[in-house]
């Protein structure tokens, strides 16, 4: 790609540069987790090194300091959803913690007996579990969207399931397990003409796609840092601000109160009523840099870079016989999950990573969707911008490898 210096990219992430197991470390498990660059290192090392000190409460130096970083964050983060209001961006440990939240905050106070949820065939257990605890509790009934052989959600079975009894509708943005983008906006839509609330799982769309949350209208968007060039246990919850305010708070503790007494504990405001204990302080302020780093580069760029290499990664993969991808629809993020004739995924990833190439095998905490086809994992690569077609022409090679060993 003639925009982005891969090279030099690749120099931001020094991890990168290391042999494992006598090999250069080829390094395609971004879907899992994506490796941090040194700007995001050093922001948490500054941190610690020069004003490390719990905020919101000092009023010296070194806790103004660090609270007026940690709250540039949040500004960041609003600007990068395009949320209307700063207080509507919770921060959170990752993307299961935002789920959580609003399951056991809007879920418990709003959703009742015979209340219908509406998930994916496709989401991750951190979409469905939390639902499934609510639904056991609340006595509300789970509906599944189903999806065609492409990985595709099929809208029409969406549209049937949808009635006054809809109350919440859950979905993701991208599935981690195939790459598969979902069209979110008309799922939305939708759901709204039944006068359900929405929440979008964007933990594998935040680092690859341009997220507008007042575009699509979504009422809750969740996602993780550390998908997107930054620290582990940082997320965020972006919530409108009017259902923030109507939702109860979930944790009790420090921070998120406005005057306790024995008698009666009033609550803090957004959006702190959401945020008790003492956060994640340095994360979050590394997560700006992050952001930076991304915006520097320029989404669109990178989606661009990563598109190329996911046609020509689906291309050279498709030609290995007996090799067939899970995940073939209409639109995809740089994500290729495929299953081998007679080879299991475990024997496929042992057997790359002897050869110093790291991809994630098993059902991606998708179990429901392995059954969907039938399998019971599969061999994910995934993408990121520092990723080349070096590389994955190293993953062929690793493949027929594999072949030559398990056939
Ligand atoms: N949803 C999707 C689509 C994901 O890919 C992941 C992470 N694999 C999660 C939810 C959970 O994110 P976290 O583990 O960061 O909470």
């Amino acid at each position: 790609h003639e925009i982005l210096d891969i090279a030099a990219i690749r120099r931001d992430f020094p991890i990168l540069d290391q042999v494992v197991n006598g090999r250069q470390l080829v390094y395609f498990d971004n879907a899992a987790t994506t490796q941090k660059p040194l700007p995001v290192l050093n922001a948490l090392a500054r941190y610690y090194e020069g004003y490390n000190a719990n905020i919101h409460r000092g009023i010296h130096t070194l806790a103004e300091k660090a609270t007026s970083a940690f709250e540039a964050s949040r500004r960041a983060i609003q600007q990068f959803l395009n949320a209307a209001h700063v207080e509507e961006i919770i921060f959170t440990y990752g993307t299961t913690d935002g789920i959580n939240l609003v399951a056991q905050t809007y879920g418990r106070r709003f959703l009742q007996e015979g209340d219908e949820i509406i998930i994916s065939t496709m989401e991750h257990h951190s979409n469905i579990v939390p639902w499934q605890m609510l639904c056991e509790e609340k006595g509300c009934v789970l509906k599944v969207i189903p999806i065609d052989d492409n990985g595709d959600l099929i809208l029409e079975e969406y549209e049937k399931m949808l009635s006054e009894r809809t109350k919440f509708v859950s979905v993701v943005h991208v599935s981690n397990a195939m790459g598969i983008i979902n069209p979110v906006k008309t799922i939305i839509e939708k759901a709204h003409a039944v006068g359900a609330k929405v929440l979008i799982d964007g933990a594998q769309a935040s680092s690859h796609i341009d997220i507008d949350v007042q575009a699509l209208d979504t009422d809750f968007y969740v996602f993780s840092a550390h998908k997107l060039y930054g620290p582990t246990g940082m997320g965020v919850l972006y919530g409108k601000k009017d259902i923030l305010n109507a939702m109860p708070p979930w944790r009790g503790g420090g921070e998120m109160i406005k005057e306790v007494t024995f008698e009666k504990t009033t609550y803090n405001d957004l959006p702190y009523k959401f945020e008790a204990g003492t956060p994640n302080i340095a994360d979050v302020i590394a997560v700006y840099t992050a952001l930076e780093y991304i915006d520097t580069l320029g989404k669109k760029n990178v989606a661009a870079y990563e598109h190329g290499l996911l046609e020509y990664a689906t291309e050279a993969l498709e030609s290995i016989d007996g090799l067939r991808i899970i995940g073939t629809g209409a639109q995809k993020i740089s994500v290729v999950s495929f299953v081998m004739d007679g080879i299991h995924h475990q024997d496929t990833g042992v057997i790359l990573d002897q050869q110093g190439i790291a991809v994630r095998t098993g059902h991606h905490c998708a179990q429901p969707l392995m059954s969907r086809f039938g399998i019971t994992g599969t061999t994910r690569a995934s993408f990121a911008v520092y990723n080349t077609k070096e590389e994955i022409d190293r993953l062929v090679q690793g493949l027929l490898r594999v072949k030559k060993m398990m056939l």
